[in-house]
């Protein structure tokens, strides 16, 4: 969403809205399937003590929307599109609302995001804009791309099968609606680096992607979701709003070190249903999220009881 860095509440809708091809909206939201109740941990939440959805904020992190065999992808850095259709499906089920990264930061910055849930997609790969935004866009959902300058129209260095979007294919991608981020100028380990280092790599990324958007670039990602304390300032000094880590690292306290968990090839909806879990991500031990924590503190007590 770039140039619309403080959109606030009312524009998740706007941004869905953006994607959706004309009367696409309506027709999208018809399908959503009913909530099954028996089949999900918050369903017994809700039965139990009436409360509307209240899941924790949620950034998933994926790389390539392909049909690519585990032999192919060493790195586990595909997945089906059939497979991301089911976690569209599944999230909203689930009472998710899609929002881009920048503004599921937003949100939980302001002690909101419970319900938000941000798709992310990194390195940039040509699947990303032949793919996976046909997808998005018949699905009425917005989505962040981590892209790295320096790898332009490169094949990927774990795939290298396919490659990287050229500049003009990720100007394309922002012009449908696509939320672009910084993902480093090469892609080296910046938690490795020294500040100084660090500082260029996220620096010159977001100049040369600023440039060849005319608009603000507001959010990184790591490579490889490590940052180190001076990673995280080098981000913050280069300017970046918030940026977000991957792998369960970070927290939903720290605008520099945002929790992303990963999504890979093969990637079931039982692991999606982890992954939204309070309690495999530390939510618990987030302070700003005091909006919606009696929901979830309730949302847990019962799971413990098994609810
Ligand atoms: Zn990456």
């Amino acid at each position: 969403m770039q140039g619309e860095k403080h959109i606030d509440s009312g524009s998740r809708d706007t941004a869905e809205a953006r994607l959706a091809p004309t009367g696409r909206i309506s027709a999208s939201r018809s399908r959503l399937p009913a909530i099954d109740k028996r089949s999900n941990l918050f369903g017994a939440a809700q039965e139990a003590e009436g409360l509307k959805h209240s899941n924790p904020p949620l950034a998933l992190n994926y790389h390539g929307v392909a049909r690519v065999s585990l032999r192919r992808d060493p790195r586990n850095l595909f997945v089906a599109p059939e497979d991301l259709q089911k976690h569209i499906t599944k999230l909203r089920a689930w009472g998710y609302v899609f929002a881009a990264f920048g503004d599921l930061a937003d949100q939980v910055s302001e002690g909101r995001g419970v319900n938000s849930v941000s798709l992310t997609f990194d390195d940039g790969l040509l699947d990303n804009l032949t793919t996976l935004l046909p997808l998005l866009r018949a699905e009425n959902v917005p989505a962040t791309v981590f892209a790295v300058p320096g790898w332009f129209g490169e094949p990927h260095p774990d795939a290298p099968w396919t490659r990287i979007m050229t500049a003009d294919e990720v100007r394309k991608l922002a012009a449908s609606g696509i939320e672009i981020g910084a993902h480093s100028m090469t892609h080296r380990d910046l938690s490795a680096l020294s500040y100084e280092d660090a500082h260029g790599e996220l620096l010159t990324s977001k100049r040369v992607l600023e440039e060849l958007l005319q608009a603000p670039v507001s959010v990184a990602a790591y490579p490889y979701g490590y940052s180190s304390e001076e990673t995280r300032r080098a981000c913050r000094d280069a300017g970046f709003r918030f940026a977000c880590a991957a792998k369960g690292l970070g927290a939903w306290t720290d605008p520099y070190a945002l929790p992303r968990h990963g999504i890979g090839n093969g990637s079931t909806i039982l692991s999606l249903r982890l992954k939204r879990n309070p309690r495999y991500h530390g939510l618990m031990d987030s302070r700003p999220l005091s909006l919606g924590r009696g929901a979830v503190r309730t949302w847990i007590r019962l799971m413990q009881r098994g609810g």
